[in-house]
């Protein structure tokens, strides 16, 4: 497989673009190597631009549910573009749209939308501080949420601590409120509990992490945060940008049968343009304005374009059959690894829920950030461009989980295990 076409355009980017991308992930930083440039995608296809085909795993970063270009999808941004690209004024695709949102998520009894899951957690959580009139929050290692100053904090060494800086250019001051604890230890939420009684505004988490490859939560964890919360009046935040409509349709709120007091969606709340959207109790929203003072705007919240593009999205998503098939190909691509990996000795752990998995090259189960850091990367790069090669594009890092769209075939899935079983006796 050529990709000088890839090799030449990433040279003239870097010119230009801070690492020749708009997002660090996609410089292929953590595997190595040139990153690729794409053309165009169709179903579960993408082609860069030097013509090489790929099964495509990585959906966008979640987004492309139904595959790339759908077309029912493509006719519904077709009309709405027709009619114009943003009016900065209120139309009625929002509302459609908004109440198309609750009919999956029934906890968000309102809903404001924005332009990203970045912005969409921002938002949710000025207002968690100004009805709780409380400044601290409490976030995990190893969940992402956005580049907020207050998010951007650098994952702690097990213990609870104070959040620092993860960024230069964030002062020390904005992420002093910030508390992390480690995703899964219970005693460690106790503590930090007890250490700031009646402080803490929100826990805002991943409730399956998808940022630190796919890390599932246990029962006793959420349990014991729900109890938490409502014990110390702290509100508990569902960033569902990735679990939303993946994992479940309901999200993971939905799988696990819990009620946040907010949730913040992104990804296919837009079906591949830029919508984000934060909402919950009714009490809470209310304190945005102009309902409230707590102030959020956005010159393109509730895009017209964006939104007829995340409506025919959640619509298909809705019909008979289609997530219970996607299910089925995830788990058989997640079953197949496993088997495969078991059968050349090599040690593997792997998970998936609805569309989307993660595996580690590892022998002992993954529960925590911390535990992620001791798989096997340097075996992850290798097989991450060795499946490159063979023109199947897996997330370009270990710490990523992978997704797959409702246009995967099973014969995608054969091909892909096909591929991965060469690899994994070819290292024997
Ligand atoms: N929250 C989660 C769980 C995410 O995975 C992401 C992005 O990957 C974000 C928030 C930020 O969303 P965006 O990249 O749309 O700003």
């Amino acid at each position: 497989m050529t990709i000088s076409g890839s090799i030449k355009a990433a040279k003239e980017a870097l010119e230009v673009i801070p690492g020749g991308v708009n997002s660090p992930v996609r410089a292929f930083r953590s595997v190595g190597g040139d990153p690729i440039f794409f053309d165009r995608g169709k179903g579960s296809r993408l082609w860069d631009i030097d013509g090489n085909e790929y099964v495509d795993y990585v959906g966008s970063w979640g987004p492309a549910i139904l595959g790339h270009a759908h077309p029912e999808v493509v006719d519904a941004v077709k009309k709405a573009l027709d009619k114009g690209f943003s009016f900065g004024a209120p139309t009625v695709g929002e509302t459609t749209l908004v109440r198309k949102v609750q009919e999956f998520f029934p906890s968000m009894e309102k809903i404001r939308l924005v332009s990203s899951g970045t912005e969409a957690c921002m938002s949710v959580l000025r207002v968690a501080r100004a009805f709780t009139k409380r400044d601290k929050i409490l976030k995990f290692t190893g969940c992402y949420h956005g580049h907020a100053d207050m998010l951007l904090v650098k994952a702690g060494s097990g213990a609870l601590t104070l959040g620092l800086p993860d960024s230069p250019g964030v002062p020390a001051d904005a992420t002093k409120h910030t508390l992390l604890g480690q995703y899964n230890d219970v005693e460690g939420l106790k503590t930090v509990f007890s250490e700031h009684p009646d402080q803490i505004a929100a826990i805002i988490l991943e409730p399956i992490v998808g940022n630190a490859g796919f890390i599932r939560p246990s029962k006793d964890f959420l349990k014991a945060m729900e109890t938490l919360c409502k014990k110390h009046g702290t509100l508990l935040v569902f960033d569902e940008v990735m679990t939303g409509f993946r994992v479940a349709t309901g999200g993971a709120q939905q799988l696990f049968g819990m009620k946040p007091d907010l949730t913040t969606l992104g990804k296919v709340i837009g079906g591949g343009m830029p919508i984000g959207a934060y909402g919950g109790r009714r009490d809470v929203m209310a304190m945005v304005a102009p309902e409230g003072p707590v102030y959020q705007a956005g010159t393109l919240s509730g895009n017209p374009v964006a939104v007829a593009c995340g409506l025919k999205t959640l619509e298909i998503l809705q019909r008979k059959g289609v997530f219970g098939a996607l299910t089925e190909k995830t788990k058989m691509l997640m079953d197949g690894l496993v088997k495969i990996a078991k059968a050349a000795n090599i040690p593997l752990v792997a998970d998936c829920e609805g569309g989307m998995f993660g595996f580690f090259f590892s022998d002992t189960p993954v529960t925590c950030l911390e535990d992620a850091k001791k798989t096997d990367v340097t075996r992850f790069n290798k097989f991450f461009h060795e499946m490159l090669n063979k023109g199947f594009y897996l997330a370009p890092s270990a710490y990523e989980a992978g997704f797959v769209s409702t246009e995967h075939t099973a014969d995608d899935i054969k091909n892909t295990l096909a591929a991965a079983e060469k690899i994994f006796l070819s290292w024997k």
